[in-house]
Parts: structure tokens; sequence; C-alpha cells
């Protein structure tokens, strides 16, 4: 297996592959493939039932939670959020954090009134900005924050506190890293393929309130509360992502739980933290110390000859995906919940090979 420190489609616990793969052809023996089900049938249901009470235990179970199962990824659920909840009349507040709280905002924009309730822009989004006291209008339909800036390498300490006014988060990169109060939240949704499951499903967890008031005019396909009553079946659903967002749930559990998964990724990011801040200067971390994650390790080397260097000998060594986004460029690590501890290792000690040979 790669080293694979890819930032999203990203690495899937080894024991969940193998699980599916021997389930692969005949599923709990029906003769069939999951994905060759109908999504009608009493097996598939079965799954996609269970994947959704599996998510919300592991959340505590708050009451008046629903789970929807979206196709479209995080990118849709920037469009579809504001066309459900940003009626005539309101304002929509949003996080400004980085490259994905921006994307958030400018479809939010097209639907209708927005305001920038915090923003780290002025420290070109290597910091998360303080929300302890925000002052939010009245007519706020939402908040919206973007948990962990995937491309940037910054993740939210405290959540701010909204009173009234639903907290939206796009959890994308850091949904089930660590055990969060889901009752702090209207609604968060990320797509599957960073620490839930492949791609092809987008998982949204709200306040059933939130889902059932979406405006008249809206399509069908668009409106939350479609999904709502027809149980994220309305139409054919991702099934085969959908029955490894459960597989992956189940993997969870069994790693102790939310709980369990936090100390571990605690260890890793600790680990390559470490490695960066201990290496006299040669490799910079990017993020201010406070606002770094615990998913994407960003980091710097003094030169971009240098970078290149790094990352076209990594790749030789099996390391893969450490070259950082396109956008920001030097080096990044996506270090989410199925990276093992022991790939963060190899890096470190390629890491110190490498400063010993350059630095
Ligand atoms: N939000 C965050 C924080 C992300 O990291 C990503 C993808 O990398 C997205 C949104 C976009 O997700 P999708 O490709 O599922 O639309």
């Amino acid at each position: 297996r790669a080293y694979n420190f890819n930032a999203g489609p990203a690495a899937l616990p080894l024991e969940v592959l193998e699980r599916a793969q021997a389930q692969f052809v005949d599923f709990q023996g029906t003769g069939m493939s999951i994905m060759e089900m109908s999504h009608r049938g009493k097996v598939y249901e079965g799954v996609h039932n269970e994947a959704a009470s599996r998510l919300l235990n592991l959340l505590g179970n708050p009451e008046g939670y629903k789970v929807l199962f979206l196709q479209g990824g995080a990118s849709t659920q920037f469009a579809m959020l504001p066309m459900n909840l940003l009626t005539e009349g309101k304002t929509a507040g949003y996080v400004k954090t980085g490259s994905w709280a921006n994307k958030a905002v400018k479809e939010a924009k097209l639907i209708g009134e927005t305001f920038v309730a915090a923003s780290s822009e002025e420290d070109k989004y290597m910091s998360i900005p303080d929300v302890s006291n925000l002052v939010l209008p009245e007519n706020a339909a939402y908040l919206h924050i973007t948990s962990n800036e995937t491309i940037e390498g910054t993740q939210f300490g405290q959540y701010p506190d909204t009173g009234s006014v639903p907290l939206i988060a796009d959890m994308s990169s850091d949904i089930l890293c660590r055990p969060f109060d889901l009752t702090q939240f209207g609604m968060v949704y990320a797509g599957a393929q960073k620490n839930l499951g492949p791609s092809g499903v987008t998982v949204v967890i709200a306040r059933e309130e939130l889902l059932t008031n979406s405006p008249k005019h809206l399509p069908t396909i668009f409106r939350y509360d479609t999904h709502l009553d027809n149980n994220s079946l309305y139409n054919t659903p991702p099934s085969f992502s959908i029955y490894m967002v459960n597989e992956v749930l189940k993997w969870i559990e069994e790693q102790g739980s939310l709980e369990g998964i936090e100390k571990k990724n605690r260890e890793k990011a600790n680990l390559l933290y470490d490695a960066i801040d201990n290496s006299g200067g040669f490799f910079r971390g990017c993020a201010d110390v406070a606002s770094r994650s615990l998913m994407n390790v960003t980091f710097r080397l003094a030169s971009e000859d240098l970078e290149k260097q790094f990352i076209k000998e990594s790749e030789q060594e099996g390391f893969v995906g450490l070259k950082g986004h396109r956008s920001v460029g030097g080096l990044r690590a996506s270090i989410y919940n199925a990276v093992p501890y022991e790939s963060i290792k190899a890096l470190v000690e390629f890491m110190e090979q490498f400063q010993k040979k350059n630095g």
C-alpha cells in the first residue's frame, strides 16, 4: 500500500477495503453485489438506514436531527443551502476562512443577501478569525462556517455561539475526526471522500425543522424536504458509496468511536508538526500555530525548487499526494482518519533524511 497523503478522494481504512472486497460479488448470500441491487429492495434499504442511524449514534443521537444522503458533492450544498434557507427578507452570515469558505459565500450571493461575520483574509487565511463575540442581525437565516480549510490547513478549535441563529458547517474535511456537539449546529454537511468513504455521496445532518420549509418555487430535486420526505430515496442514491460509508462508520466504532479516533489523530498530527517545528526552520508550517488543522498539514521549504525536489523524491519513495494545492503551492500532507500512524512515521523519517542531504 502506498503512503497516501491525498487531500481527497483520500485513503480509506485497509480493513474496510478488504471487507468490501470480500462482499463485492456476493453480498450476504444474495448472489449479487450491493451495487447491482434495487434501491427499493429490503437488503439495500437495510444498509441505507443502518448508515444513517450509525452516524447519528456516533454523534450521541440528539433529538430532532435527521440524516440525508445527497449527490453533487459539498459544492452542491454551497448552492442548495441558500436556495432552501436564504429566503426573502433574510441575510446569511459567512465566516471567511479561506478557499472553501469563499466558494460557499460566492454561491450564496447568487441567491440572496449575505454578510461577512468574520474573516481572516488580512492574515492570508493562515488563521481562524476570532468568533467569540459575533453580533448577528435579527434577520440572519444562518451563520456558515468551514470547520476545516483543506487547502490552507486551518481548523476551528471553538465553534461560535450563535444563539437562536442556526450554525451551519461545511465539515467536508474534518467530520468525525473528533467528537463534537451536534446540538450546537443547525446543520452540518460533508462530501464523503475524505473521512467518510468514497466520493459520490454527500452527508447532510440537520435539525428537522431546517429541512421542512423549502420555498415553493424550488425544483423538486433541490429541495431538502423532498429528500427528507423520501428518506433520501427520491431518486436512485449512490448506493455503493452509502454502503461504504456504513462500513467506514463501523470501523470508526471499532477504533473507540470519536474519542478513540481523536486520540489517534492527535498523535499523528503531533508527530508531523513536531518534525516541522524541530527542523530548525528547514521546514516551516504555514498555518498559525493556534489554528493548525489535525487533518491537513501545510508546510514549506526555503525555495520552490527545493519543494519540487522534495515532491519528486518523495514520490520515488512511495509517498503520494504531498504537493500543496495549486492555488497556494508548498507542501501538504492530508492525514485523515484512515491514514495510519506508520505512514506519518515514514514521512517524518523521509523528511529527516531529506534535510540531512539538503540542509
Ligand atoms: N468543502 C471543503 C472543505 C472541501 O475540502 C471540499 C473538497 O475538497 C469541498 C467543499 C468540495 O467538495 P466536493 O468536491 O464534494 O464538491
